[in-house]
Formats: structure tokens, C-alpha cells, sequence
């Protein structure tokens, strides 16, 4: 920490303005003046996730078993988002704790990233009956605690995983194969989409696995950007 008071004062309004683009980013166009995120991160998540137990503000928590609030490290510079909490996340009160899951662990891995150091949730904190796609009065319900994990850890690298997820972080309705592959600056950080572990499962073939080594490569590549480290050596193919 700099001892110049200058200096203190540029870093200061550097990080408010990063702050007030990633909030115009997610969408919202007035800020409430508290002293939550002064606190810092686990506080201002914990404070959200106490704010959102026993939720009933849509029509999932009639079908839900537990509220998916996300979990991980608090300060990542890495967060990845889903679309919503399956049989096994609902059961288990976790994000991406089924087969799904598993294989986003493995992704993770395969360029050194473990999910202690990343944060992982979803659009919305409840399952959808069967797997369903999210509706909008249910993803709307849920924006506020999606706006608040995102301002609270402000992170560098945010990735989408799937359609579902980039469209709506990207407010497109561009499919998912033209999305991915690219960097989408977003607020102070950047949006990488990428498919789905699920949609990976569904289709074991060599093209798709290529294709999401690739976005792999990528969050790894800007993930040592945003914690300014050298690019780690190029992991094997
Ligand atoms: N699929 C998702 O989108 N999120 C989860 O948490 C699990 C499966």
C-alpha cells in the first residue's frame, strides 16, 4: 500500500470507477449508499447469503430442496456462472457438485486452476422443476444476488458456462458456438464463454473438447493477466 496520499487518492478513485462500471455492466443504474462492500468480500457474500435464505420472491422455492447461494474463494480473480442448481446441487446446497460438475473440476485442472481459488455460481440459486430452462420472472428475482456476488468479488475473469449464461451476462441472443472462443469486455472485467460441462457430456466427441481446450487456454491466459503474472508454460495439448 502506497503511502503517498496522491497516489492513495488515484488508487482510491480508480477502484470506485472500476466498481460503478462493473455495476452498469450487470445492469443497475442506482446504487444504494452502505458500507457493505467497505467490509470486503466474505462479509458483503455472507451478508447476501443471509439475506437470501428462505427465499420465496419466485415460484422455484416451491420446488426447491436448498438454496444454491455459490461457493469458493471470496477474493477470486476467476468466477465462473451457470444457469441453475441440479438433483445433486440441490440436494447438496453446492454449485456444480453432479457429473456435470465434476468434469468442470477436471476442466479447471487441466490448466492448473483449483476450485478453492475460483468462485462458482449461477444465474439463479434455485432448481428449476426437471431442469428447465430459467424464466425471466425467476432470473429477475435473482439478479440482485447475482449483481451483489459479482460487485462484492469483482473479479477479473468471469466465465460463462453455456448458452444460457453468456446470453444473458451478454444480453444477446447469439448462440453459444459464436460467442465462445473471444473475450467480451464487461464492466472492469472480461467474459469468456464457454459450453456447458453438461453439453460436454452430451457430446463426447473430439470437435467440442478441442473447441473448449481452446477457451481454456484462454481463461488461463487472462487469469495470470489479471493477477499480472507471467502466462504459466503452455499446458500440454
Ligand atoms: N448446471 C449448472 O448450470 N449449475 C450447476 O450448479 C449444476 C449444473
Amino acid at each position: 500500500m502506497t503511502t503517498n496520499p496522491g497516489q492513495f487518492l488515484a488508487d482510491a478513485c480508480h477502484a470506485l470507477a472500476e466498481h460503478l462500471r462493473f455495476h452498469e455492466a450487470l445492469g443497475v443504474r442506482e446504487l444504494p449508499l452502505q458500507r457493505t462492500h467497505l467490509a470486503g468480500p466474505a462479509a458483503a457474500l455472507a451478508r447476501l447469503e443471509a439475506e437470501i435464505d428462505g427465499c420465496t420472491r419466485c415460484k422455484l422455492a416451491r420446488g426447491r430442496t436448498t438454496i444454491v447461494f455459490g461457493s469458493g474463494h471470496p477474493g477470486a480473480r476467476l468466477v465462473l456462472i451457470g444457469e441453475g442448481p441440479g438433483e445433486e446441487e440441490d440436494r447438496q446446497g453446492k454449485p456444480f457438485v453432479g457429473r456435470a460438475g465434476q468434469l468442470l473440476t477436471k476442466m479447471l485442472e487441466s490448466v492448473g486452476i483449483t476450485r478453492d481459488e475460483v468462485y462458482i455460481c449461477n444465474i439463479v440459486k434455485c432448481r428449476p422443476p426437471g431442469n428447465r430452462n430459467p424464466e425471466p420472472d425467476e432470473i429477475g428475482a435473482c439478479a440482485p444476488f447475482l449483481q451483489g456476488q459479482l460487485g462484492a468479488i469483482r473479479p477479473g475473469v468471469i466465465c460463462a458456462l453455456g448458452t444460457f449464461a453468456a446470453q444473458h451476462l451478454l444480453r444477446t441472443k447469439e448462440p453459444i458456438g459464436r460467442l465462445r472462443g473471444q473475450l467480451h469486455t464487461w464492466g472492469g472485467a472480461v467474459i469468456v464463454p464457454t459450453f456447458h460441462p453438461a453439453f460436454l457430456l452430451r457430446n463426447p466427441g473430439p470437435t467440442y473438447k478441442r473447441l473448449a481446450w481452446d477457451d481454456l487456454k484462454l481463461i488461463r491466459r487472462e487469469y495470470d493477466r489479471v493477477r499480472g503474472r507471467s502466462p504459466s508454460p503452455s499446458p500440454e495439448a
